[in-house]
C-alpha cells in the first residue's frame, strides 16, 4: 500500500443470510470479492444498476454492516476484526452522506443541535468551540447563521443535503462514502451539491467513494471509476478511459444506455441492449457473473469465473483481456472490442 492510500479493501464480502420461504434459509451475496484502493484528496466513483451492491459495499467499509470476508485497510490500519469500541475512534474519520437527506436529519432538532449532535458524542471541542465550530460549518455549506435556530422541514431538498454535509464535516472527516447524494434531488440542484462536494474536497483533501447509477455524474466528480455488477467489481480505471473506451462488455453496455444531451451524437451512438434480467445475488451464475446477458459470451464464461487482468492501469473481469486472448489477437489489439463512444 502507498503512503498516499487512505482505504485499501481486498477480496471484500458481504453475505445476508436470509431465512424463510419453501427452501429455508438462504444466503445473499451481496458484495463478492472486491478489491480497490482510493488515495488522498481522491474521488473513486462507484456505477452500476439497482441491487448490484455498490450501497452494501460502502456500507460494508464502514463496517455498518459487518463483513463476511476479506480485509479493509483505513490508513494502514486493518478495521476489518476491530471490535465495536476500537472502532469508535475511526468513526469520526469514516463518514457517510445518504441519499434521502430528510430521513438522516432528526426532524425533532434544530440545524444547529443536528451539526452538534456528532461533537458531542465524540466528546470534540468546548460548548463554545463547538457552536463557533457550527457557524463555521454552515457557511463552509453556503448556508445562513441565522438557519441556526430553524428545523428541517423548513429547508428545500439543496439545502437539508447540505445540513448532512456540514454534519458530516463536524467530525473532520478523511474519508466520506457518498451513497447516490444527489439522486433525490432536482436537476438544478444536483450541480451546486456536487460543487459543493469538490469544493470541499480542494480545501480539505478528503477522499470521497461516490456512489450513483448515473455513469455521467460518476465521471464528472471522479478521479477513477469501478463498475459493479452482481456483486463484483467487473472493471476500474481512470475515469476519462472507463467513461471514453470502456472494456469490460458491461461497461460498455451502461455506457451506451447513458443519455446524450446533443441528438446528433445520441444518433450516431451504437445502443447495446442487454438481454434478460440481472440473476438473483441469492442465486447468481456459475462462472463469469455476466454470462447470462453477455453478448461476447464464450463456453468457457459459463464454466468459470474469470481473473481481474491488468492493463495498463486499468482492471477488468473478462476472459477476453487474458492474456491467452490478447495473444491470440495478437496485431489486432484489443481494438475491436472497443466501443468507442466519441
Ligand atoms: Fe462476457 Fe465472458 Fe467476458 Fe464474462 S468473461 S464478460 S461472459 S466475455
Amino acid at each position: 500500500m502507498s503512503s498516499n492510500t487512505v482505504l485499501e479493501v481486498k477480496e471484500l464480502c458481504k453475505y445476508f443470510d436470509v431465512k424463510g420461504g419453501i427452501k429455508g434459509k438462504q444466503r445473499v451475496l451481496a458484495v463478492d470479492g472486491i478489491s480497490f484502493e482510493v488515495k488522498k484528496g481522491e474521488t473513486f466513483g462507484l456505477v452500476g444498476e439497482s441491487g448490484c451492491g455498490k450501497s452494501t459495499l460502502g456500507r460494508t467499509i464502514l463496517r455498518i454492516y459487518e463483513p463476511t470476508k476479506g480485509k479493509i485497510f483505513f490508513e494502514g490500519q486493518d478495521i476489518s476484526g476491530l471490535s465495536r469500541k476500537k472502532m469508535h475512534a475511526y468513526r469520526r474519520k469514516l463518514q457517510m452522506i445518504f441519499q434521502d437527506p430528510y430521513a438522516s436529519l432528526n426532524p425533532r432538532f434544530t440545524v444547529g443541535e443536528i451539526i452538534e449532535e456528532p461533537m458531542v458524542i465524540h466528546h470534540m471541542y468546548t460548548p463554545e468551540k463547538r457552536r463557533q465550530r457550527v457557524q463555521e460549518l454552515l457557511e463552509t455549506v453556503g448556508l445562513k447563521p441565522d438557519h441556526i435556530r430553524r428545523y428541517p422541514h423548513e429547508f428545500s431538498g439543496g439545502q437539508r443535503q447540505r445540513i448532512g454535509i456540514a454534519r458530516t464535516l463536524a467530525l473532520e472527516p478523511d474519508f466520506i462514502v457518498c451513497d447516490e447524494p444527489i439522486s433525490a434531488l432536482d436537476v438544478s440542484i444536483q450541480a451546486q451539491v456536487i460543487n459543493l462536494l469538490e469544493d470541499i474536497q480542494k480545501r480539505q483533501g478528503i477522499s470521497y467513494l461516490f456512489i450513483a447509477h448515473d455513469l455521467g455524474m460518476v465521471k464528472h466528480i471522479s478521479h477513477r471509476i469501478g463498475v459493479m455488477y452482481l456483486g463484483h467489481m467487473v472493471e476500474s480505471g481512470g475515469a476519462d478511459d472507463v467513461y471514453r473506451h470502456p472494456l469490460h462488455p458491461y461497461s460498455k453496455a451502461l455506457l451506451s444506455a447513458e443519455p446524450i444531451p446533443d441528438p446528433n451524437t445520441a444518433r450516431s451512438r451504437h445502443r447495446i441492449l442487454l438481454e434478460g434480467e440481472i440473476p438473483s445475488p441469492m442465486h447468481p451464475p456459475a462462472g463469469c457473473p455476466f454470462h447470462t446477458r453477455c453478448p461476447y459470451a464464450m463456453e468457457e464464461c459459463s464454466q468459470a469465473a474469470p481473473a481481474t487482468y491488468e492493463l495498463e492501469g486499468r482492471r477488468v473481469a473478462c476472459f477476453l483481456y487474458s492474456p491467452r486472448y490478447l495473444r491470440q489477437r495478437e496485431g489486432l489489439a484489443i481494438e475491436p472490442l472497443l466501443q468507442k463512444t466519441s
